[in-house]
């Protein structure tokens, strides 16, 4: 899946619990899976690491850091290090506000395409993946600057591709 997605090194660690969700990735190129997610339906942690590979390809990290350096009026180069600019958000909620469409579309891109990655890869489809993940009702919630939009709406926002995946998973390896 990794390499699909253009990535030629990904480590994976495990996390020692739930506390920040079934599945997270630093940068530039971990992914971190909770016991949680190593516990779900093979289709659905497929979904899961395919989402997170998806922030990593896309450098989302670098995006974020970028953008809170410019929305925060920092002079060009005020630091070399990507993690200073990700400090910026924390406690500033206007900060978080504006970077919210963006993290918003990351979340978009990484459901879609960590999707079609599972289809490719692992033959899933978005039923018996990202689709069987979600549940409405369950854990949605952040306030209005949060990253991941309620369950129901990320359902609704992968709808569309269904077709997509279906055709994808003829590619996958039998
Ligand atoms: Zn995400």
């Amino acid at each position: 899946m990794a390499l699909l997605a253009g990535l030629s090194e990904v480590h994976f660690k495990q996390a020692p619990d739930e506390n920040d969700g079934d599945a997270y990735s630093l940068a530039p190129n971990v992914v971190v899976l909770s016991p949680s997610a190593q516990n779900l339906p093979p289709c659905q942690l497929a979904f899961v690491i395919g989402h997170e590979l998806v922030h990593i390809a896309q450098r989302h990290f670098d995006e974020d850091a970028i953008a809170l350096s410019v929305y925060s009026g920092k002079p060009p180069y005020w630091t070399r290090d990507g993690d200073d600019a990700m400090q910026l958000a924390d406690g500033d909620f206007g900060l978080a506000l504006k970077l919210s469409p963006l993290w918003k579309q990351q979340e978009r891109e990484a459901d879609w395409l960590g999707s079609l990655l599972a289809a490719q890869v692992c033959g899933c489809s978005l039923e018996e993946g990202a689709l069987a993940y979600f549940r409405p009702g369950d854990g949605d919630g952040g306030g209005i600057a949060a990253a991941h939009p309620p369950d129901a709406e990320r359902i609704r926002q992968l709808l569309p591709f269904t077709e997509s995946a279906r055709r994808l998973m003829a590619l996958a390896p039998r």
